[in-house]
């Protein structure tokens, strides 16, 4: 009764990179003329560039890059009721064996089975009942010859019984009993050991705990188990035009849907998300802020204020002064512009409350001595700040970030091929996580209109994204893709 190691059942991780991407234009392929099957863009390449010149990391790329520099969180020893969802550090073997000790299966009365052998419906047998066992019963009791004894499912088997009759099969008596039918040796008797034998592991390292692996594990005497603690995740959104849902906004500010989604987002990956107050778009407020939050954050995640130039790109102008935090255009659409680094913990801070995770060195830093605190430092995602492209980049990156701090590598979004009931396009160069409706019965996916990185709607109606590779510009109605399922 164990999981595979590390994985999620059918999760899978993101796809490989395949080559070269697109970038959905808003308007959707109306003629489709050119029937070709998956029209391709220019010759795939490791490094997609764009017309510019300037150089695309690719998505795996990124993705490696991240995962290479988050370590798992310190295992620590939980009860098992705080476990459900969690990531097993140990593996859990049986230190008896299941059961532990021979007992009935059914309600009803242990016998010999050559007491019972002659007993059928028209010519019953009738035995004396010279005890009662119930569950949890620990006397020890004997099973003479030519009697029976009656006996509650999980009950000790009395010595001698060989097999249990069903009380179904009788007519239910305390003194004597008329049974109704004959049983074979071990008839509904459980053996010791028939579940699982002593010292067999029943639940591996690497599990996710779903309840029937904390059934096993309870069943198996361990009142508490090592697991990797659930990150928290500080979410911080940034943008002076920002308002909070349910306050009045006036035109040209809109309400911040970011931090409420990431949130979210980061606690259905198995988090715990705290959402900070609105940033606005100050230098100096925003490192000051993300500062304030790291002593409580095993990660942060940002929103906004990174995008490729603007002087009110505020986040990007404060984190990159630290060096630790690297900015890149990454070949996808949307979410190209991506930040990713580590950022330390103020010294003072950090003294007070020693924190729990241990990191590699940022691979981005070279400023920094061979013996970095590398215990004190944050891995932080500033994502772009359109909600569609916010979002697209927490399931792409953070999640399988959040997988790695739990020591997990099965929390990439499962894959799927599908066909399409509508063309799309892609811009060369990009890969392209374009909104749809998946329907897994019929295998196919529809393309939903309204691909804009703003277009949060659409987002509300999407079950899936389809992934339109780097070097295809085009997919015809009928082709098949590969499908992101949105969890
Ligand atoms: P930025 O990345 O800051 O340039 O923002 C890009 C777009 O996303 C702008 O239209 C912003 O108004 C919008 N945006 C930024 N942050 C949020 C947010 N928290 N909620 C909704 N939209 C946002
Ligand atoms: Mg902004």
């Amino acid at each position: 009764m164990s999981e595979p190691k590390g994985r999620g059942g059918d999760w899978t991780a993101p796809r490989e990179p395949k080559g070269r991407g697109g970038d959905w234009t808003e308007e959707r392929g109306t003629s489709d003329e050119g029937r070709s099957r998956l029209e391709s863009g220019p010759e795939a390449s490791g490094k997609a560039e764009r017309a510019s010149g300037e150089e695309l990391t690719s998505v795996e790329d990124h993705l490696a890059e991240i995962l290479g520099t988050i370590r798992p969180l310190a295992p620590t020893k939980l009860g098992l009721d705080d476990v459900h969802g969690l990531v097993l550090a140990e593996d859990v073997s049986a230190s008896t064996p299941l059961p532990s000790f021979d007992n009935s299966a059914m309600d009803g009365y242990a016998v010999r089975v050559e007491d019972v052998a002659a007993a059928t419906e028209e010519d019953p047998v009738t035995l004396p009942v010279t005890a009662e066992v119930a569950a949890g019963d620990t006397g020890a009791y004997a099973l003479q010859p030519g009697t029976s004894i009656k006996i509650m499912t999980g009950a000790m088997l009395p010595h001698g019984t060989e097999a249990v009759i069903p009380v179904e099969w009788t007519d239910g008596g305390t003194a004597r009993v008329v049974i109704r039918g004959k049983a074979d040796y071990g008839h509904a008797i459980r053996l010791t050991g028939g579940d699982a034998k002593a010292g067999e592991v029943l639940v591996t390292a690497g599990t996710r705990l779903r309840p029937m692996h904390i059934a096993v594990i309870a069943a198996a005497g361990r009142g508490s188990v090592l697991v990797r603690p659930r990150p928290r995740v500080v979410v911080l959104s940034t943008g002076s035009e920002l308002a909070e849902p349910g306050a009045p906004v006036v035109p040209g500010r809109i309400w911040d849907s970011n931090s409420f989604m990431i949130a979210a987002a980061a606690r259905e990956a198995g988090c715990l998300a705290y959402r900070q107050a609105i940033v606005r778009d100050h230098p100096d407020e925003v490192l000051p802020a993300i500062e304030d939050q790291l002593i409580r954050a095993d990660l942060m995640i940002t929103t906004g204020g990174v995008s490729m130039g603007g002087e009110h790109d505020v986040v990007k102008a404060a984190l990159q002064q630290l060096g630790t935090i690297r900015f890149r255009k990454v070949a996808m659409q949307p979410g190209m512009p991506q930040g990713f680094g580590t950022i330390a913990v103020a010294p003072a801070v950090s003294q007070q409350e020693p924190r729990r995770r241990r990191f590699r060195r940022d691979p981005y830093d070279t400023a920094e001595p061979a013996q970095a605190a590398a215990d004190e430092r944050v891995p932080i995602f500033t994502l772009p700040g359109n909600p569609v492209s916010a979002y697209v980049s927490f399931q792409v990156f953070a999640r399988p970030a959040i997988g790695a701090l739990q020591g997990y590598d099965g929390l990439g979004l499962e894959s799927v091929q599908a066909e399409l009931t509508g063309p799309v396009r892609s811009s060369a160069g990009r890969r392209s996580f374009l909104r749809a409706v998946l329907d897994r019965s019929r295998g196919q996916v529809t393309p939903l209109t309204g691909q804009g990185s703003h277009q949060v709607a659409t987002l509300g109606k999407a079950n899936a994204l389809i992934i339109a590779p780097e070097w295809v510009v085009r997919m015809a109605e009928g082709d098949t893709a590969e499908v992101l399922v949105l969890p």
